[in-house]
């Protein structure tokens, strides 16, 4: 385990197996259609590249960047889009998705954003939950783990960009923060 961490939330293997469950579910629910994953950057590239192989439909896969937390660790509720997809998804079958829903502003923002666009359907799937956290209704269609408050890294989610290449999601020890306090004021 990387020295950095405290505890590990959720394994490796316990991920692989959930994003299976997911990828099924998908596949069966979308039979016989077209689907665009829209893999929202950075922290979702890891969770999206492992269940796009999972499922067993055409797809294509977008990308949008969108800005995070920047260095801290709760949310601001502002959300600006860095990068837009590439093609139109008028008509088509989309599916967004997410790393983690915490106060679900940002995926409440890109669902609204995306739906007057005229997709043919509009899913959120994200591999993370945080419901006692939430500032606004969210409807997520495909949730891999509900967790506590509290703030997460691994699997690619990060804190200020480190951590996103841990194989599980676990969470950072104490002094982590408090020596980046330290050295930021
Ligand atoms: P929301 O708008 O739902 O509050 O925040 C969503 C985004 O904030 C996520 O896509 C993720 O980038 C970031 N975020 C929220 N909670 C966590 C967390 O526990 N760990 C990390 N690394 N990022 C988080």
């Amino acid at each position: 385990m990387n020295s950095d961490i405290s505890r590990i939330l959720i394994s490796n293997d316990l991920i692989k197996e959930r994003i299976k469950q997911l990828a099924e579910q998908i596949t069966k629910d979308f039979l016989g259609q077209e689907l665009v994953i829209v893999c929202i950057l950075k922290g979702a590239f890891i969770f999206a590249a492992d269940l796009c192989r999972e499922i067993n439909l055409p797809v294509n896969l977008e990308f949008m960047s969108i800005s995070s937390y920047g260095n801290a660790t709760v949310s601001s509720g502002v959300v600006r889009i860095i990068k837009d997809l590439n093609e139109s998804i008028e008509g088509k079958n989309v599916l967004i998705v997410e790393d983690i829903i915490d106060t679900g502003l940002t995926v409440s923002y890109l669902a609204s954003l995306l739906s007057q666009r005229a997709p043919k359907s509009l899913k959120i799937c994200s591999l993370c939950n945080k419901p006692q956290c939430h500032k606004t209704l969210v409807k997520i269609d495909y949730c891999g783990f509900e967790l506590p408050s509290e703030f997460v890294v691994g699997y690619g989610l990060d804190f200020r960009d480190f951590y996103r290449n841990l194989p599980y999601i676990g969470v950072l020890k104490a002094e982590i923060y408090t020596r980046y306090l330290d050295s930021n004021g």
